[in-house]
């Protein structure tokens, strides 16, 4: 098969928490030839309140780790999949062997990392046999390094090279092993780098990522009622809003695709003909309505001021004081100045154990003439590559916020025109977000 339309599509644990899920899913599949790789995660809720395999398989590894009887919390975790074999109509002995194997491992003490992997790898076994396509355990073709760390390049070389030779294949997402053959995982919600890895290595067109949003909203739905989904975003944009708090896809999953210049398209599996979110390199689409891509915001931010005479010509000061931090592993996220004055900005649960160690070592590196601390502060980023062509955009940013009586303590727009960032009491945050959706996109 001549590989040039190639796509891969990863689904999230809510597109396969069970059979009806699974059938979904397969017909999605199937309704496009070139749907070629599959990444599935371990199957999610059901229902609110029900429980992700995924932290079963944590609870379980616990369980054994302490001693306790954990026979009732692995027939549960069975049940799981043995009603989404039933529900297939596949042989009920089917993952027998495996979880023998893993009932063995867990007797002999193995990792967390192994045993919250195995979501993913029994989902990934059940799903290739019920579509017919090939099984390639991650293990194989996901690197680590020794210390934890992704290995980039052993895996997209090797990944590559496997592929070329499978013409349809299932990829567990999640995991992979390390130099001495131990399982390893990525973070929470790490199956969405392996559908991006995958779509590297196969030089796949588009990585679809079905989830059960249909894409991203132009603001949290929890704070504005029913927002506009956004249709087009970059990678950059993209960034600015995950790295505020707006989730869908791992923070992380952007790199690997990024580099390869691949497109990712967010789909929902419930609803698979809504239109989605395409993440893309650039674009000139640009939805002139709006001026805006989208709004996002985080609580629990701490502002250290530091005031001092003549700040601007003391050689230094700066690293002075990023020095101090640094030694305490904390990493700041804006740094806002004036003339005679410097504020730090950093989440405050870092601050929490070093607040008076790092007060008093400020004051002594740099004798301030004041110096103080103040929490609860969020961050409001409006986000969107349109803000450069348009004038006055700061101008309704600011305006929105003042009209809605919320004060703005700091304000650092990114040198790229991307973004516009204001600090503001974290009370306030909801009335500031609904006051800048509706200015730009209407109440
Ligand atoms: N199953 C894993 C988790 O719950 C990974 C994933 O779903 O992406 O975090």
């Amino acid at each position: 098969m001549k590989k040039d339309h190639v796509k891969t599509v990863k689904f999230g644990g809510s597109s396969l928490a069970n059979a009806e899920q699974f059938k979904k899913v397969a017909e999605i599949i199937k309704s496009d030839p070139n749907r070629a790789y599959v990444v599935p995660s371990a199957p999610g809720k059901r229902f609110k309140g029900d429980d992700k395999v995924t932290d079963m398989l944590y609870s379980l590894h616990g369980k054994a780790e302490n001693g306790e009887d954990y026979s009732e919390l692995f027939a549960q975790i069975r049940k799981r999949y043995d009603e989404i074999i039933e529900g297939l109509g596949m042989m009920r002995d089917f993952l027998d062997e495996d979880f023998a194997q893993i009932e063995a491992e867990l007797k002999n003490g193995t990792s967390a990392d192994y045993v919250a992997s195995r979501g993913e790898y029994l989902n990934g076994k059940i799903l290739s046999e019920y579509l017919g396509f090939d099984f390639i355990d991650a293990k194989d073709v996901i690197f680590f390094k020794k210390d934890g760390s992704f290995d980039e390049y052993k895996t997209n070389a090797v990944l590559k090279g496997v592929l070329k030779t499978r013409e349809k294949a299932v990829i567990p997402g999640f995991y992979g092993s390390d130099p001495d053959d131990r399982i390893v995982t990525f973070s929470r919600g790490g199956s969405d780098i392996t559908g991006s890895i995958v779509a590297r290595a196969s030089d796949s067109e588009l990585y679809e990522n079905w989830t059960d949003v249909s894409g991203f909203l132009m603001a949290d739905p929890r704070i504005v009622d029913d927002p506009k989904p956004i249709k087009v975003i970059t990678y950059r944009e993209l960034r600015e809003l995950s790295y505020m708090g707006a989730t869908v896809l791992h923070e992380e999953a952007i790199f690997p695709v990024r580099v390869a210049g691949i497109p990712v398209m967010i789909k929902n599996t419930n609803d698979p003909n809504a239109e989605g979110t395409l993440i893309v390199a650039k674009t000139d689409y640009i939805d002139t309505k709006n001026v805006i891509t989208g709004i996002a915001g985080k609580k629990n931010f701490s502002v250290i001021t530091i005031e001092k005479d003549l700040m601007n010509s003391a050689v230094g000061f700066g690293a002075e004081v990023l020095g101090i931090l640094a030694k305490h592993g904390l990493v700041f996220e804006h740094l806002p100045s004036g003339i005679d004055t410097m504020s730090v900005i950093l989440s405050s649960h870092q601050l929490e154990n070093y607040r008076d160690e790092i007060v008093n070592e400020l004051c002594k590196a740099t004798e301030p003439d004041c110096i103080s601390i103040e929490d609860g502060l969020a961050l409001l980023a409006v986000v969107g590559r349109g803000m450069v062509r348009e004038r006055g955009t700061a101008a309704r940013v600011f305006g929105a916020i003042a009209k809605a009586g919320v004060n703005i303590k700091m304000i650092d727009q990114g040198s790229s025109e991307l973004n516009i960032i204001v600090g503001i009491d974290e009370n306030e945050l909801e009335k500031a977000t609904r006051a800048i959706y509706a200015e730009f996109i209407g109440e």
